[in-house]
């Protein structure tokens, strides 16, 4: 291929959540050309990716890179990290919840440095959203979902929310709002709501699929283009002629940036990696949602209706001076004893769980590579339960408490047989914190590896119009900018940056 046939105006590096907002936008205008790097394939006509409910045969297949953790001593080092590899990233197999951030976590990030990302200025990003964004039908309403809603509403005096996405909130009870059309199970993705209706018909949008982008390539200080290797194993150099928009994910984006020779010089030495941009900040400030379990036997089966098995939760605020909930509930209408089975618990034929997680963790990790090669998968060390006070471990035991409460209460507690694990006889804090941490999973958030920062902050990698500090031509938008991790699930937040991205994108251009 030619230079010039090899050439864009911009070239989008991951197909995903933000990828996807980003390169439908920007290709709105047709004199403006767009190739997608992509390293999985395309998610049209794919039953198994499309179908919501089928979201949990997608972890851990050939669409996922599967990323495990480092020994984490005061937590489970058992953990993979399922991410993506196919068109609308991890939109195309995730659950879909969406939660528009709230006002808090947005202002969180503005006095974090992020200027202009404060609540009032973000509204407009929410309001662009093509996502189909609806509460859960009342059809997927599963009878025991319902009456978790209402055992929790009685146990804890907790308002019952009708649409999260209407009022900000501290706490409440209720059935989620999904990305998805609930006449067939259908995801509304990122591809879905932004890609797929145009794909086809802009010949400005390129689409290289099953394509893997492993080294950027710079003049100096700017970033000209992105080496790319083909599904054919050819390796190619893709050029942009304006701007290259890094949208790989938490994990991808500051692994390809380390690659580039872009991230702590010390770092880069030691793995030989000559260092081109010395920015201390890659691969830092690692966040995660954690989150526990606790699983019941049921006196019997229970209705199947339901959009993902996941359709119903909890909010609380435990400290009255915090901004928001400081403790959140997933209700999983099946028993999750995938880590409790590891240290000998039993899965029973019949069963529920609740999944209490710490919406602002206080732990923070860092990914950092192992070896120069860049098909060796980075190192995710989430350092989970070290903060120093142990709140985020001690917001696990307040959960598994209030869990066993809710399950007191009518009209849950008639459903239930008996606590399978952690078991009723776990009842001190040390016992509960240890099995709360052992069995600890992850809600799959990661985030914070390149964060936004005042252009001064040392450790921030992009500042707040996403250009990546003392370089140009490239700009990263995807969950690795979160400044601090929202109170609530990321997907919106980060298909909101996408948006916020192609106006910052298109303005400069203009
Ligand atoms: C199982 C699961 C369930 C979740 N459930 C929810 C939920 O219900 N609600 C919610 O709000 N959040 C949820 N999340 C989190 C949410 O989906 C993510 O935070 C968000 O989608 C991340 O978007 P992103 O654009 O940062 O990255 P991604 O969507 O992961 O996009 C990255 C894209 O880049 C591609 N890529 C990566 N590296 C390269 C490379 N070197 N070359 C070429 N292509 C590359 C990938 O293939 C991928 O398509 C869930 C996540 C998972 C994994």
């Amino acid at each position: 291929m030619s230079q010039q046939e090899n050439t864009y105006d911009y070239v989008v590096i991951g197909g995903g959540t933000a990828g996807s907002v980003i390169a439908s936008r920007l290709t709105e205008n047709p004199d403006v050309s767009v190739a997608v790097i992509e390293g999985g394939p395309s998610d049209v006509g794919r039953e198994d990716v499309l179908t919501l409910r089928r979201w949990m045969g997608l972890l851990g297949g050939e669409l996922d890179y599967d990323y495990p953790t480092t020994e984490q001593p005061r937590g489970n080092s058992h953990i993979r990290h399922s991410r993506a590899r196919v068109l609308g990233g991890c939109s195309s197999h995730n659950t879909l919840i969406a939660f528009k951030p709230l006002p808090s976590d947005w202002d969180e990030w503005e006095t974090a440095g992020a200027k202009g990302w404060g609540a009032a200025s973000m509204e407009t990003y929410y309001a662009r959203l093509l996502n189909n964004i609806v509460p859960v039908d009342e059809n997927d309403r599963n009878a025991i979902a319902r009456d978790f809603v209402a055992a929790a509403r009685t146990a804890l005096d907790v308002p019952l929310v009708e649409g999260f996405n209407r009022e900000p909130f501290t706490e409440g009870a209720g059935f989620f709002d999904l990305a998805y059309h609930p006449e067939d199970n259908k995801r509304s993705s990122a591809s879905v709501a932004y890609l797929h209706p145009v794909m086809d018909e802009r010949p400005n949008l390129t689409l290289l699929l099953e394509t893997w982008a492993y080294r950027l390539e710079l003049d100096g200080k700017r970033v000209t283009g992105v080496h790319v290797r083909t599904k054919d194993d050819e390796e190619v150099l893709v050029h942009a002629r304006r701007e290259v928009l890094l949208c790989a994910g938490a994990v991808d984006s500051p692994r390809l940036l380390l690659h580039s020779g872009i991230g702590p010089a010390g770092d880069l030495e030691e793995l030989d990696i000559p260092v081109v941009h010395d920015l201390p900040g890659v691969g830092e400030n690692l966040l995660d949602h954690p989150e526990s379990v606790i699983v019941w036997e049921t006196h019997g089966p229970i209705p199947e209706n339901s959009a993902m098995d996941s359709d119903a939760g909890l909010f609380v605020r435990r400290d009255p001076g915090a901004p928001g909930p400081d403790l959140m509930f997933h209700f999983y209408q099946i028993p999750f004893t995938d880590n409790p089975e590891r240290i000998g618990y039993e899965r029973p034929a019949h069963g529920v769980s609740m999944t209490p997680n710490i919406p602002k963790p206080r732990s923070r990790g860092r990914l950092y590579l192992t070896s120069a090669d860049p098909s060796v998968k980075p190192a995710l060390d989430f350092r989970y339960f070290t903060d120093e006070d142990d709140y985020d471990g001690r917001t696990l035991v307040d959960g598994i408490r209030i869990a066993r409460e809710i399950a007191a209460a009518e009209p849950l507690a008639g459903w239930l047989k008996r606590e399978v694990c952690p078991g009723p006889e776990a009842t001190g804090d040390e016992e509960l914190s240890a099995y709360a941490r052992q069995v600890a999973h992850t809600v799959y958030h990661p985030a914070g590896t390149c964060r936004m920062g005042e252009s001064s902050d040392e450790q921030a990698v992009v500042d707040p119009e996403l250009r990546v500090r003392g370089l140009d031509g490239i700009r990263i938008a995807d969950a690795s900018v979160f400044p601090s991790m929202p109170a609530v699930n990321p997907m919106v937040g980060v298909l909101m940056v996408g948006e916020k991205a192609a106006e910052l994108i298109g303005g400069d251009a203009r």
